[in-house]
């Protein structure tokens, strides 16, 4: 039998007190939690009170329970958010949902989860925000005389294929308000759900407003499933640029993150395919586990991989000056050190072996027109 102890500090005329609220767990479910990256939840380094699981007789090991994910209705007051950092190629991103439930364990969004109050950990995976009201708040930020016009990315945080997509359309919607303003967007997906869209794609590639950056890490499917548990499988992913780059919308291959000793040697592999299949571009991570991801990954690691996970963290380590986390722009996507170099040239000689660095194009932002106005003359 399961307990949960939420610890809360509350406020009394002592002044404050910490009270453990017991909460009964009646879910069974297995000890590795099949379909999801992490583990457990960590802490939030927002909030006051912590939540903790203890067994009822007090063993340290006790089985975690995989509720099925939740959705979250979040009226957001803005959508387009600025982009400061210079390494990450966009200027302004908007994201539909906030979590992202294909649970890459290395994802990097997981630690910005933490600012809605929820854990970085099984929570970003379990509990997806939806903004209903995006394609309205988009909307209105098009028509502010103010916006002028350059590409926005969808998915600068988090997929907005995952799976909440094929239920709320949120992504679609927002396309369509994009078509309607002549907007470009620059999409990256790990979802072969992008192609429910593909006839607005085709629609919007003719006009040059949609560039996809399809992620591709491993066509090994025993990585993939327990490495990004709700994706789609590393084939599919190439059938996604085949069909798109088939019908005229220009397609790349994102390597994010190359992880020494996990999937780095199947990035000839990867390219190799993807060019076959039609991507002109390429881009490229290298693996950083920073604040909550450290301790994810770490656990993550392990347990799928006893045998090598030494040898991993210790390749990771030695590429960030012997820390497994860097902040500093432009060499925290791509690492320092031997390991690292040696995984930048490889990109660098496969670009140019399958054709993967074609010139990247602008996408065309002199359509641009907000309904009722007329078109702008350059
Ligand atoms: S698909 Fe992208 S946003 Fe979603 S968990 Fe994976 S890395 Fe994070």
């Amino acid at each position: 039998m399961l307990v949960e102890l939420i610890s809360v500090e509350m406020a009394s005329s002592r002044g404050p007190e910490r009270v453990n609220i017991t909460v009964m767990e009646d879910e069974k479910s297995e000890q590795y939690l099949k379909g999801r990256g992490a583990q457990f939840n960590t802490k939030n380094r927002f909030l006051k009170n912590e939540r903790v699981k203890e067994h009822i007789e007090a063993i340290d090991d006790w089985e975690e329970s995989n509720p099925a994910t939740q959705y979250f209705e979040d009226t957001a007051k803005g959508l387009v958010n600025k982009v400061d950092s210079p390494d990450v190629g966009m200027m302004y991103s908007m994201n539909p949902y906030q979590g992202c439930e294909h649970g890459c364990i290395y994802c990097y969004a997981r630690n910005s989860f933490e600012y809605w109050g929820y854990s970085a950990g099984l929570d970003f995976e379990q509990k997806i925000m939806v903004k209903k009201n995006a394609p309205e708040l988009l909307r209105k930020f098009l028509m502010n005389p103010k916006w002028e016009c350059v590409p926005i990315g969808l998915s600068g945080n988090t997929d907005c294929y995952q799976p909440a997509e094929r239920k709320f359309r949120i992504t679609r919607q927002l396309l369509e308000v994009c078509n309607e303003f002549n907007q470009p967007v620059g999409i990256i997906t790990k979802n072969a759900a992008i192609l429910q869209d593909k006839e607005l794609l085709v629609k919007m590639a003719r006009k040059n407003l949609v560039s996809v950056l399809v992620s591709v890490t491993s066509f090994e499917e025993s990585l993939r499933r327990v490495m990004e548990p709700r994706t789609t499988t590393g084939q599919q992913r190439i059938r996604v640029i085949r069909e798109l780059t088939n019908e005229g919308v220009r397609a790349g291959v994102m390597l994010g993150p190359m992880i020494p000793g996990l999937n780095e040697h199947e990035m000839q592999r990867i390219m190799k395919s993807a060019s076959e299949a039609g991507a002109t571009f390429s881009a490229y991570t290298f693996i950083r586990l920073n604040g909550a991801i450290k301790l994810l990954f770490h656990d993550w690691l392990y347990k799928n991989f006893p045998d090598r996970a030494d040898k991993v963290w210790h390749l990771i380590e030695s590429s960030h000056g012997g820390k497994v986390n860097d902040s500093e722009w432009g060499r925290r996507m791509r690492g320092e050190g031997n390991i690292a170099e040696l995984v930048s040239q490889q990109f660098k000689k496969y670009n140019m072996r399958f054709g993967l660095n074609a010139e990247r194009w602008e996408l065309d932002c002199t359509q641009f027109r907000r309904p009722g106005s007329q078109i702008r003359l350059f």
